[in-house]
């Protein structure tokens, strides 16, 4: 079945933040279609329905080259939203944000729309990045923000139906 709108997202941030996590806590009951490239790259596919239209998102894993710093020009290209993780125990994760976000400026289209994830927030006890903190970060580089946990799926399906309803409507209005 054709979908009305079709977005390709990707999953960019360090290693062990909940990437995978992420994409299959919100793609796990679908059916899904794995894709192996040379470069080691897959996705998975969820459509969802907004304002009566369907959207259909393609979301992009990693497959672990972050750790390898091997993630270049084909997996950002013709990417429409990306979701730069972190998790909000691990100050360091939060720290090369900024890395991403520059390698994101340097090899993705500049209409691409960003969205920062403070992941793993079930873990608040031993939390290492506050929310006004990063909500700052955001706000400074103007992105919205929003904290996840894939473990308990707490904002998880948040996440994605704002990002499609965003893509949507910035399709509409010619922004991406
Ligand atoms: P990736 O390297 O970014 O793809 O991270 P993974 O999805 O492989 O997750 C790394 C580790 O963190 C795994 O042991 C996950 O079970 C764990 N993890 C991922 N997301 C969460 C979360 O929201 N809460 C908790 N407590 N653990 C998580
Ligand atoms: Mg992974």
């Amino acid at each position: 079945m054709d979908s009305d709108y079709v977005f390709k997202i990707l999953l960019i941030g360090d290693s062990g933040v909940g990437k995978s996590s992420l994409m299959l806590n919100f793609t796990d009951e679908c059916f899904t279609e794995t894709y192996i490239s040379t470069i080691g790259v897959d996705f998975k596919i969820r459509t969802l329905e907004v304002d009566g239209k369907t959207v259909r998102l393609q979301i992009w894993d990693t497959a672990g080259q972050e750790r390898f710093k091997t993630i270049t020009t084909a997996y950002y290209r013709n990417a429409n939203g990306i979701l730069i993780i972190y998790d909000i125990t691990d100050k360091d994760s939060f720290k090369n944000v900024s890395k991403w976000l520059e390698d994101i400026d340097h090899y993705s289209n500049e209409k691409v729309y960003k969205v920062l994830v403070g992941n793993k927030a079930d873990l608040h006890p031993k939390r290492a990045v506050d929310y006004a903190e990063a909500k700052n970060f955001a706000d400074t580089h103007n992105i919205s923000l929003m904290e996840t946990s894939a473990k308990t799926s707490n904002n998880v399906e948040q996440l994605f139906a704002t990002l499609a309803s965003d893509l949507k409507h910035a399709s509409e209005n010619g922004h991406i």
